[in-house]
């Protein structure tokens, strides 16, 4: 019990869980590592404008700078100044910023070659150059200011002949007002110290940065290895975006393994003055937040949905166990059912029997009345106990037929007006003529309805009137169903308004506020209701304490006949003497009489043998008894009587009454054994048994206790021969 069996509900419980965690967990990644991405593309983008900003500044200084000396140089030389005098005012200048502390850092020295000078060149130099092998004429920094007409040019020097480190040179050519060239002036900047910022600036954000020239050179980078080359070279890692950059593409966060081989991205700007400023950030640094967040989501994750998937076990091993709770239940009932109609039978069956007796004194037959009666209401208990759990297990079914009204009338009223008794009570049938005079539905199930709304009427009303009508009204969306409207009013007890609500409620019975207890189960109008249900209706309820109650069902059926019950029946059925008692009705009742027949009861309780003997015996027929399915076996292979019916009781030890129908059928297999009809005696009152009865080669199916009108009907239909009757 209560075992572990996973379903297809749970693995799919199960997966949804793992999938949408997983999914959960997808999705939140994406969407962090989104954000990072963006906030990496920020945050590049910030450190490339300040590094930007920084180089422009320190630039323009050393530019405006020498654009003054230039300026003051040509009104010196213009002027006739000796070149003394040229040489102190350099040699002052150079003092004054390599000592002042602003530009300290950065500025490395100031020259000027002035080849047209009064008789002879003048070369000014506040540093030592090899004279010897030195033309200012052909150096670079020459060519280009003379290329630069009077803008200044700008000449590159990696590892400075004179330091070794990397050099930038500004300079610019100088001109008499006709335009005659007198010279060039130049302006010495150390490039490291503005390089070793650039790469420290974006070390802070845990990259690194680097500087490259117009041309493509290397000017700064935390590897003083790749100083000075040309960026296509391999042994460079950006070297793959050498080829980019020159096309002027835009390299934005583009992948790459950095020199000291970490997985990172690289950012590229260009300067106003054509340089390159590059930034290389390693993802992990950036992605570790994202990665961290995922793991703790993913434990999250996990751990959520083990405690998810471990709830829905438990759930399901929960509900394995009330479903098999609920099926030993149902196994239970009806065991107990069978146990309990086996001696009902006995008890109801053949104090009917006995009360057909004219000659019983009048003591005998009231005692025996009571004994029937109180065996009658125990059936209904059983009954009704069956029903409320096969519609707890969802499997009460209708079982639709066609039916006629006046039959049904007749029958529901038949059965609930004993219970008057001694009570003043007037039972009043209120029907019209215009009534269906047929429908189809299941007129068992409406019959219950009716005997459970009038016994209640009757049980709970000592005096006054009990009254019963029933109508059909059209309903307005379906052609050809009706409406059967049931109602039962009486002058009874009624019902408190606070007990209105749980009327339908299972097991409740409410308090009546009378000092007597009347008996009853509570399951009577639930189970009502619930039929009404079925059918499409339901019940509704109408209640004064104190002076009565009004209980209305409707239930929908199908309508077959335009045919109406006319004022004859409605007539007939008002003016059917209730009054009349069992004694009278039953010793009534005319039975065929079928001395031809001979018929065979099986049955392995020898008081169930007795009672269905007893029932038989006014036909006229003879009756055998076989106590056990073998015995009947037997009986039929041997031949020696030919029986015109068997009935078969279902549940014997050893072989059953199924098994036995089956070796009858099928194994004897004369004429003889397949055609004679055999009939189920069945206490057991399971769902679904008349269908399993035909199906197992039964012709038709009675319950227990044997009803004698159930039992008339199959001896008419299966063991009447009109032929022999006719002959005879
Ligand atoms: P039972 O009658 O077997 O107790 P029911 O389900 O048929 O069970 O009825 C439930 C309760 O409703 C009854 O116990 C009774 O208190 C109340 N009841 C039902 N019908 C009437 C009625 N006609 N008048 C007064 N009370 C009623």
């Amino acid at each position: 019990m209560g075992r572990f069996k996973p379903n297809r509900l749970l693995y799919r419980q199960i997966i949804f869980t793992i999938f949408a965690f997983l999914i959960m967990v997808a999705l939140s990644y994406a969407f962090m590592s989104n954000i990072v991405q963006g906030y990496l593309v920020q945050n590049a983008d910030n450190v490339l404008s300040y590094l930007q900003t920084h180089i422009n500044a320190e630039l323009i200084d050393p530019m405006i700078n020498l654009k003054c000396i230039s300026r003051t140089v040509r009104a010196m030389i213009i002027r006739g100044d000796s070149a003394e005098s040229i040489n102190e005012y350099f040699y002052d200048l150079s003092g004054d910023l390599t000592n002042n502390g602003v530009y300290h850092a950065s500025y490395n020295g100031i020259f000027g070659y002035f080849e047209t000078f009064k008789d002879a060149p003048l070369f000014i130099e506040d540093f030592y150059w090899d004279r010897e092998n030195f033309i200012p004429a052909e150096r670079p920094w020459y060519h280009n200011a003379v290329a630069a007409g009077g803008n200044i040019a700008e000449t590159l020097s990696y590892a400075d002949i004179v330091n070794g480190k990397t050099v930038l040179i500004f300079s610019i050519c100088i001109y008499d007002d006709d335009g005659e060239r007198l010279g060039v002036v130049g302006l010495r900047i150390l490039i490291d110290i503005l390089g070793k910022e650039v790469v420290d600036t974006a070390l802070v954000q845990h990259g690194y940065g680097m500087l490259v020239s117009h041309d493509l050179k290397m000017m700064a980078h935390p590897n003083r290895d790749f100083v000075g080359r040309y960026l296509n070279d391999p042994v460079i890692p950006v070297s793959i975006f050498a080829q980019d950059l020159q096309n002027g593409t835009e390299i934005l966060r583009k992948p790459i393994l950095s020199y000291k081989k970490e997985i990172s991205v690289t950012f590229f700007r260009k300067l106003s003055n054509g340089w390159y400023l590059g930034l290389v950030t390693p993802k992990d640094y950036f992605l570790q937040p994202v990665i961290n967040m995922a793991l703790i989501l993913c434990f999250l994750g996990v751990t959520l949905a083990l405690i998810l998937i471990l709830i829905f076990i438990k759930i399901d091993v929960e509900k394995n166990k009330s479903h098999e709770e609920s099926r030993q239940k149902s196994v239970f009932l009806a065991n107990m059912s069978h146990e309990m109609r086996t001696p009902l039978n006995a008890i109801i069956g053949l104090s009917e029997l006995l009360l057909e007796d004219r000659k019983l004194s009048e003591d005998v037959y009231l005692n025996l009345a009571k004994i029937n009666n109180a065996g009658t209401t125990l059936l209904s208990t059983v009954n009704d106990i069956l029903d409320i759990s096969k519609i707890e297990a969802g499997r009460l079914e209708l079982r639709p037929a066609e039916y006629d009204i006046p039959s049904l009338i007749n029958d529901a009223v038949t059965q609930s007006v004993m219970r008057i008794g001694e009570k003043p009570i007037r039972f009043i049938l209120n029907i019209n003529e215009d009534l269906p005079a047929a429908l189809f539905g299941d007129d068992l199930r409406i019959k219950q309805i009716i005997n459970n709304l009038l016994s209640n009427a009757f049980k709970y009303t000592m005096e006054g009137t009990v009254e019963l009508s029933v109508r059909c009204e059209k309903d307005s969306g379906m052609e050809d169903a009706v409406w059967l409207i049931i109602q039962v009013s009486d002058t009874g007890i009624g019902i408190h308004s606070d007990d209105l609500d749980n009327l339908f409620s299972d097991y409740i019975q409410v308090k009546n506020y009378s000092t007597r207890k009347i008996e009853g189960t509570g399951l009577g109008l639930p189970i009502s209701k619930k039929i009404a249900e079925m059918t499409g209706g339901g019940i509704t309820v109408q209640s004064e304490y104190g002076k009565g109650s009004v209980f209305t069902a409707r239930v929908l059926q199908k309508k077959i006949t335009d045919a109406v019950i006319g004022p004859n029946t409605v007539q007939n059925l008002k003016e059917f003497r209730y009054s009349e008692n069992k004694r009278i009705m039953n010793s009534q009742r005319v039975r065929l009489q079928l001395p031809y027949a001979r018929v065979l009861i099986v049955d392995d309780v020898d008081i169930n043998c007795d009672v269905a003997r007893g029932m038989m015996i006014p036909y006229g027929m003879q009756v055998d008894c076989a106590a056990s399915g073998q015995e009947a076996v037997d009986l039929i292979r041997s031949e020696n009587v030919k029986y015109n019916a068997i009935f078969m009781d279902h549940m014997m030890p050893g072989m059953d009454g199924i098994e036995a129908v089956r070796i009858i059928r099928h194994e004897i297999g004369t004429e003889y054994a397949k055609n004679i009809p055999i009939i189920a005696l069945t206490a057991n009152a399971i769902i679904g048994a008349e269908g399993m009865f035909l199906g197992s080669g039964f012709q038709a199916y009675i319950s227990k206790p044997i009803e004698v009108e159930r039992l008339d009907s199959v001896i008419r239909e299966f063991i009447r021969n009109r032929e022999l009757e006719n002959g005879l």
